[in-house]
């Protein structure tokens, strides 16, 4: 009687574990217009990752390899080309997390007043650079 209990409660928890996975986990409607083009450049920079290995390993003579890396290449420009459009026709809206080459961080350029010992900026005029202590020469 145990047993069967157990087998029930078992089957039940699988059940369960069954029918709620797929309703859990809907296929995330793209979360960002650029999901599946990173999942595309994924999948490209992995066949770059692959396709070095083979040729490394010697499975690949070398017009195949450059030819075909080549093609690779074409293709991850079009998605990066892509990505690039997507990102100017949304324009405006919340500024997506852009990993790489986001706006450079510039350091504070607006600050006019410059040491010339160190190169400390500052807001303010100052008589004395208040990085190294030395006197600024400040423009009247
Ligand atoms: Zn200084």
């Amino acid at each position: 009687m145990i047993i069967v209990l157990t087998c029930i409660l078992a089957i039940a928890v699988i059940a369960f574990i069954l029918g709620v996975r797929p309703k859990d986990l809907p296929a995330p409607e793209p979360v960002s217009p650029f999901q599946h083009l990173d999942e595309r450049k994924a999948a490209i920079y992995e066949n770059l990752r692959d396709l070095q290995f083979e040729y490394r390993v010697g499975k690949l003579s070398d017009s195949d390899y450059q030819a075909t890396k080549k093609d690779l290449q074409k293709e991850l420009a079009g998605v990066l080309a892509e990505v690039d459009r997507i990102k100017l026709s949304m324009n405006g809206a919340a500024p997506v997390s852009t990993p790489k080459k986001a706006a450079a961080p510039k350091p504070t350029a607006t600050a006019a007043f410059t040491c010339d010992s160190c190169g400390a900026s500052f807001e303010k005029p100052l008589k004395f650079c208040g990085e190294c202590g030395k006197p600024m020469k400040v423009a009247q």
